[in-house]
């Protein structure tokens, strides 16, 4: 399926994104952070906007959202556990659905929030996981365990490695930052840093990224390296003991 995915910048560091089918003219947007630049986008490209998906009730998500329903009409899609913290839901959603014909999956990801949900496109290879899996790392436990955090990563870990990546916020340079802490020999990650201190230095986004590249570099899907086991001093302890420290870790960085 060729859909065509659009990266909009929203607020100080969140984004919202487009995807698009020509054939259908179906337009989804994931996460409103704000109307007028969503609106905007879908106006320059003469796009009816048909969907609303929504990743978790967190206002930096779904405030934009009441306005951008009067004004284009589109159906909100959310996670029917959550729809007592949503806007009114067209679709409350207990599982997939789908879009332009093509299947969504609809991943359950607790940790940055108990009801958070990632939406996975396989036909298209994309994935918008919100504050879950983040673009070098992830979201704070805001209501979840480290432990749900962890299996909630690992599926999204399991997703094909050619996945591309949709995260909610601009955070990809810090991110690294802190990752170097944690393994400053690791390669891969000292040349994405080169290339997202490039992107940001031309004001371009770091988002959205491969699985594959996220596999690489994201210390929170890295809970195996012998590198951040060695930084941490948790030579053979459990995966999820691990992540958590790195989690506890980043929440003080
Ligand atoms: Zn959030
Ligand atoms: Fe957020």
């Amino acid at each position: 399926m060729t859909l065509t995915l659009v990266t909009i910048p929203c607020l100080r560091d969140n984004y919202a994104y487009l995807v698009h089918d020509p054939a259908t003219g179906a337009t989804a947007v994931i996460d409103v952070p704000e109307t007028a630049p969503v609106l905007a986008e879908l106006q320059r490209r003469n796009w009816r906007l048909s969907d609303i998906w929504i990743t978790h009730h967190h206002g930096d998500h779904l405030d934009g959202i009441p306005a951008l329903v009067a004004a284009t009409g589109a159906k909100t899609h959310g996670n029917a556990a959550d729809a007592h913290r949503l806007p009114p839901l067209d679709h409350a959603l207990t599982g997939g659905f789908t879009f332009a014909g093509q299947p969504v999956q609809v991943i359950d990801v607790p940790g940055h929030t108990l009801g958070h949900i990632a939406f996975h496109l396989p036909a298209a290879k994309l994935a918008f996981t919100g504050d879950s899996l983040m673009s070098a790392g992830c979201g704070r436990l805001f209501e979840g365990t480290p432990a749900q955090m962890h299996d909630s990563l690992q599926r999204l870990a399991a997703l094909p490695p050619e996945t591309t990546i949709c995260s909610g916020h601009e955070y990809t340079a810090s991110n690294i930052r802190f990752a170097l802490t944690l393994e400053p020999a690791n390669t891969a990650l000292i040349l994405r840093s080169e290339r997202v201190a490039n992107l940001r230095a031309s004001g371009k986004p770091t988002v959205p990224v491969a699985l594959s590249v996220e596999l690489e570099t994201n210390p929170f899907l890295r809970t195996r390296s012998a590198e951040i086991r060695a930084s941490l001093n948790l030579g053979t302890a459990p995966d999820a003991t691990v992540f958590a420290e790195i989690r506890s870790r980043k929440d003080s960085f």
